[in-house]
């Protein structure tokens, strides 16, 4: 943010005092990271002030004063600026109960002059002095940013300090853009994500934590205003890092791409490949695999086993494992290991997914709507078989099922 500081006081010009409250406020700026451009000194002249605050407008984004605050007839720093502005003085009742009460306390008579010292530029934002009785005042109008701070530093200092400060960092804040974070979860539904992050959910201030769920996956999105990406990312790296610690398991990228996407990446890094048995997804596993463009590098191809004869004919599902009286059943975690680790061999590939299940709406073999088993075979390794439940209809079960199953791929 480009600054400009513009003293005001007919004795500065005339060297009867020295500006040290410009040097004060350039260093307060530069500490900030606001980018002092220029500083201006002009005498306590009407015409000539409006000139400065105009030539100011047209090269900074902010303008501090200080001087001129003051009750007689040469201070008016808050008239003319509010005349250049086109807005009215308005009482700030604080500041003036404050100044009634001073005098009334010492029993003087106040005189009309003090109760401009109570006036602020209708809009704007009132800076306490607590050091003395001008009110300043702090406003952004058409994209530039206006403070108004007394001349004397006993008082102009804790000002700054204590009021002006954090106004100038809520408006940087807010001129900041916002920059976003994707963490991508799968194997975990949004309740148990979202109850395992609670406490960072209902305390969040910056960044900001959004999860929402979407076809089978999780996303959290952190976002936090910085000057740029890299600011961002470091403003919210122990963040990621209090939700890696918790979630790592199932944080499957730190970026906006699907399971398909990481697991496509991790066999590419593997130099490995893959082919899938779909039963209940009925080729859906294969098709998020094949959206993706380069799938071919990892992916072989697959085999539909839908019905219970390609299952025994193909991949060499026993009968007896699939049919009768006590048999596991198409929908088992039997079946899911022998038509992956069947799969293994007639593809040669690397690893082999294996989904069976139940996508309704009708329950099947007496097991219920949504129960699949998945089975992960890898070469010279003993088969993963894992059964999971999932609730929605007909096509959000299929969807998680082949989501699922590249999870545990994944894992
Ligand atoms: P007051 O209520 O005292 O009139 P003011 O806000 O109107 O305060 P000025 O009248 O411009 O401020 O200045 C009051 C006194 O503050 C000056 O006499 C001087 O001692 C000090 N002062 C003003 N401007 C500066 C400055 N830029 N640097 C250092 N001291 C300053
Ligand atoms: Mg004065």
């Amino acid at each position: 943010m480009k600054a400009e500081i513009i003293a005001v006081g007919t004795e500065l010009l005339l060297g009867q005092i020295v500006n040290t409250n410009a040097q004060y406020l350039a260093q307060q700026c530069a500490a900030m990271g606001i980018d002092g451009y220029f500083q201006t000194v002009v005498g306590d002249n009407e015409a000539r002030l409006k000139q400065a605050i105009s030539l100011a407008k047209d090269r900074a984004e902010l303008i501090i004063f200080t001087g001129g605050l003051g009750p007689t007839l040469d201070d008016l720093t808050k008239d003319v600026l509010a005349a250049f502005l086109q807005r009215e003085l308005i009482m700030h009742q604080p500041s003036m109960d404050r100044i009634t009460a001073f005098f009334e306390a010492r029993g003087i008579a106040m005189v009309e002059s003090n109760a401009r010292q109570a006036l602020m530029i209708a809009g704007s934002d009132a800076l306490l002095n607590d050091t003395g009785m001008a009110v300043g005042n702090a406003m952004t109008l058409d994209g530039t940013h206006y403070v108004l701070l007394p001349g004397p530093p006993r008082e102009m200092k804790p000002m700054f300090e204590n009021y002006a400060k954090d106004w100038l960092r809520t408006v940087m804040r807010d001129e900041m853009p916002l920059y976003s974070t994707m963490l991508k979860f799968c194997g975990i539904g949004e309740s148990s994500l979202e109850h395992a992050l609670l406490d960072l959910i209902e305390s969040q201030q910056d960044p900001t934590i959004a999860p929402y769920a979407k076809e089978g996956e999780v996303t959290i999105r952190l976002s936090t205003k910085a000057h740029s990406q890299e600011a961002a990312n470091l403003q919210m790296a122990s963040t990621v890092q209090m939700i890696r610690d918790r979630l790592g398991l199932y944080l499957y990228a730190q970026e906006d791409i699907g399971i398909e996407q990481a697991v496509l990446r991790l066999l590419a890094e593997k130099n490995a490949t893959l082919a899938v048995a779909e039963s209940c997804t009925g080729g859906l596993l294969s098709d998020l695999i094949t959206s993706i463009s380069g799938s071919s590098t990892s992916f072989l191809g697959g085999i539909i086993c839908y019905s219970n004869q390609v299952k025994h004919e193909l991949l060499r599902v026993p009968t007896t494992m699939l049919e009768g009286e006590g048999a596991p059943g198409a929908v088992s975690a039997e079946t899911a290991q022998v038509l992956a680790e069947q799969l293994l061999i007639l593809m040669k590939s690397d690893y082999a997914i294996s989904i069976t299940g139940v996508a309704g709406p009708n329950p099947s073999e007496g097991k219920p709507v949504g129960l699949v088993y998945i089975g992960v075979a890898q070469k010279g390794q003993p088969t993963l078989v894992v059964n999971v439940t999932h609730s929605g209809g007909r096509d959000l079960i299929k969807l998680k099922s082949a989501k699922t199953a590249l999870y545990h791929l994944w894992k």
